[in-house]
């Protein structure tokens, strides 16, 4: 069984509980404009250039069988559109400044690396996290991991927007051990317009993950002019504190650090000059959510 990932991260703090080995779906179906993962975003493998890496050695104009490496009045181009993501030119490039970024990875592969932390699970209570991008996009590659970390004992977690049919999450339930699902707002046109899609079915799903009583965590990364006002927050909450398996809400501060991203990926980038949220600013948005009777986490995006 075959999937599609961007990374495997290792002594992951910020995805679930303990020391984690964090696996990076390829692939989303949300367009949040402030995602920090635009590398995610597609499903297929892509060339990433960044340009202040660049020696001008000029192997990448030798091995390109597309000439997508080209001067142009005397400037280094790339002409994206002609690539066809080979990755010759990276395996070429020594100053790294061109990677291609996804690899179709077998099951057994992912196991080889997990294994190799599985020494940091046991003292932390850590274990595997399965993230993205969407992971539910790859239901077959989700539900094989899962099963092989299920056999060699080992604690479980997805991390999900849940924009997919109920019956896809529903499948993956009795292999997890905890559901971490992003909520960015209740408000559906606000949804619409800062992710591209409407939040119907992933608050639908939402409802009948918390009816499950399977471990929940709910996240809301905040971004402001989106849903960093109390009202924004304090809806999310109390909706949150309806779900009875909730373990905890955790607000996630956006952060402008993807810039440089976009930019090798050749996206633009609408969060660019959006300033990060003030520590007392959330503070103020942790203790709305608090009293609306969830137990409330500021963390990390
Ligand atoms: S191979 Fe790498 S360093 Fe050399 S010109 Fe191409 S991008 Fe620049
Ligand atoms: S990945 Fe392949 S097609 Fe794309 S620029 Fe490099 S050599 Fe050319």
């Amino acid at each position: 069984m075959q999937g599609i990932i961007t990374e495997i991260q290792r002594f992951s703090v910020h995805d679930g509980p303990g020391i984690r080995t964090t696996i990076f779906f390829k692939g989303c179906n949300l367009r949040c404009f402030w995602c920090h993962n635009p590398e995610t975003h597609r499903m297929e493998p892509e060339l990433q250039l960044q340009l202040v890496r660049c020696i001008g050695c000029g192997a990448c104009f030798a091995v390109c069988p597309h000439e997508a490496h080209q001067m142009v009045d005397g400037q280094r181009a790339f002409l994206r559109e002609r690539c066809q993501a080979c990755g010759r030119c990276a395996a070429e490039c020594f100053a790294e400044a061109l990677v291609l970024i996804g690899r179709r990875v077998e099951v057994e592969e992912v196991m080889a690396e997990v294994r190799a932390d599985r020494p940091f699970y046991a003292n932390s209570g850590g274990g595997v996290t399965l993230s993205g991008g969407e992971p539910l996009l790859q239901p077959a590659f989700c539900r094989a991991l899962l099963a092989a970390c299920r056999a060699e004992g080992i604690h479980t977690a997805i991390e999900t927007a849940a924009d997919v049919p109920w019956e896809r999450i529903e499948g993956l339930l009795p292999l997890l051990d905890l559901v971490m699902l992003d909520i960015k707002t209740l408000d559906d046109g606000v949804h619409r317009a800062s992710t591209g899609v409407s939040n119907a079915r992933i608050l639908e799903n939402a409802r009948r993950l918390g009816a499950t009583g399977k471990p929940l965590i709910v996240r809301t990364p905040v971004v402001p002019g989106v849903n960093d006002q109390v009202e924004a927050i304090g809806a999310i909450a109390r909706f949150a504190a309806g779900l009875p398996g909730l373990v905890r809400y955790e607000l996630l501060p956006f952060h402008p650090m993807a810039a440089n991203k976009y930019d090798s990926l050749g996206r633009s980038y609408a969060a660019r000059t959006l300033p990060r949220p003030a520590p007392e600013a959330m503070e103020t948005l942790a203790a709305a959510a608090r009293a609306c009777g969830v137990e409330v986490r500021c963390g990390q995006s």
